[in-house]
């Protein structure tokens, strides 16, 4: 059975790639892999108003990104619903010729002042089923529902959820225009993509009734369930903007390792039943289950972030650490951002701190006003350097000499020594600092302040 396991995950390209989004292209690729089975990536690009090429680059990228392969989907045509319109069609004719569609010649007008009335009477508006025998042949064409009785979405995560049909009315498959709704593209997506397991995002709970109704209009068996919730925020509303990153973009071009949001992702709102929280890919592969993802909302927690940013930071070879930081300095050349390495790989939460960090080798700090006992400390440190190997290590042999004779503490030297090269307080130890600038530059720095 586990072989003919099929997953979609189907972004509607009007924005970038949200982490809610993110986590549930991860949940479906776990499934896929996890059973062997099919991960497709589908292009939900029907309101053409709010698509664009621009948004379905970015998804595509992010996914990559975070190593989410997919089995099938674009640049493979046939993966976006606009290039789906004729099957679209084809099933709303069959529902049609099976008389469980009809068409509806309603004006506009007359069902806004029917929702508004609703809306006054603080009801949800549902459609009178007013065309449904009149037998027109055209119009916009609705799905013919059963009036009694109730769906049950059986979801592997929210268990049975019942909507009764009271609640839900003849909905519009394909309107006046010809053009396809939203969540009939689903349906028919989905069957004809031979989908067995649907993995979404908990605001689509709702439609899942009026789409279950449409697989049995089609006689078509329903895929498995599985909506996960949502991501808040620290104050417990949806996670937006106000929260700070929000797209996979924003939290890559901050310097998390694509390793880290992995595995935090897979941890929101998801546990292995174990103590274990550090997972690679490839683990979470082996270990994944859908019945072990929580029905309530999961909270975004930059802290825990960052304690696996630390750790997937410092398991990086020192080569493939340069690689990635790279891109966040190229003001640098790569042998410098090479031998800065060792000095940052302990220090860094995220890649991106390595500016902070290192943005004395490329800008000329204002010298600082320095005490005179401080000034003392550099000129003593100016000379100690003079004819010392230009390496991290004979640099801090000759400042730590230096300190003994003169029975200075480590800050005492440093601090003023740090000012002087850098104009800060914080940067990479000290004897890293100077071995980072030319020689003569951390000797002209120096000098100034003096
Ligand atoms: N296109 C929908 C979205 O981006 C997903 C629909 C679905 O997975 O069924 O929210």
């Amino acid at each position: 059975m586990s072989a003919a396991v099929r997953v979609r995950f189907a972004p509607s390209p009007t924005g970038h790639l949200h982490v809610g989004g993110a986590r549930t292209a991860l949940f479906n690729w776990l499934y896929a892999r996890h059973h062997r089975g099919t991960f497709v990536l589908r292009i939900e690009d029907t309101d053409r108003s709010r698509s664009t090429e621009e948004n379905i680059a970015r998804i595509t990228e992010a996914l990559a990104w975070l190593g989410l392969d997919w089995d099938e989907g674009p640049p493979a045509p046939g993966y976006r619903q606009t290039e789906r319109l004729p099957i679209y069609r084809a099933h709303g004719e069959r529902l049609l010729a099976a008389g469980r569609a009809y068409y509806c010649d309603c004006a506009r007008e007359t069902l806004e002042r029917e929702r508004q009335a609703a809306q006054a009477k603080k009801e949800t508006f549902r459609y009178s089923g007013r065309c449904r025998d009149r037998g027109l042949t055209a119009g916009a064409l609705r799905l013919r529902i059963p009036a009694e009785g109730a769906t049950v979405v059986d979801d592997l995560i929210h268990g049975p959820v019942t909507f009764e049909h009271a609640q839900l009315d003849d909905w519009i498959l394909v309107r006046t225009d010809g053009t396809p709704t939203y969540n009939f593209c689903v349906v028919v997506d989905d069957v004809t993509m031979r989908i067995t397991h649907v993995i979404r995002g908990d605001d689509h709970l709702p439609n899942t009734p009026k789409q279950i109704l449409c697989y049995e209009a089609l006689g078509y068996p329903v895929p498995a369930l599985a909506h996960d919730s949502m991501i808040l925020g620290a104050d417990r509303s949806r996670l937006s903007k106000r929260h700070g990153a929000t797209s996979v973009q924003a939290f890559r071009d901050a310097g998390i390792p694509a390793e880290a949001m992995v595995n935090y992702l897979a941890l929101l709102g998801w546990n292995a039943g174990t103590e274990q929280e550090i997972f690679t890919l490839a683990e979470l592969e082996e270990v994944f289950d859908i019945a072990r993802v929580q029905r309530s909302s999961a909270m975004f927690d930059w802290q825990k972030l960052d304690w696996l940013n630390g750790h997937y930071i410092r398991q990086l070879s020192a080569e493939e650490l340069a690689a990635r930081l790279a891109p966040f300095l190229p003001e640098l050349q790569p042998d410098v951002v090479r031998r800065a390495v060792p000095a940052l790989q302990e220090r860094l939460r995220r890649l991106a701190d390595a500016r902070e960090l290192l943005e004395y080798l490329w800008t000329d700090p204002a010298a600082p006003d320095l005490e005179v006992a401080d000034r003392d400390k550099v000129r003593a440190a100016l000379a100690g350097l003079d004819g010392v190997a230009w390496e991290p290590e004979p640099i801090q042999a000759a400042l730590d000499a230096l300190r003994e004779r003169e029975g200075w503490s480590r800050n005492a030297l440093f601090k003023p020594v740090r000012r002087a090269v850098t104009g800060r307080d914080i940067s990479p130890p000290i004897h890293d600092t100077l071995a980072l600038l030319p020689r003569e530059e951390a000797f002209r720095r120096l000098s100034r302040v003096l």
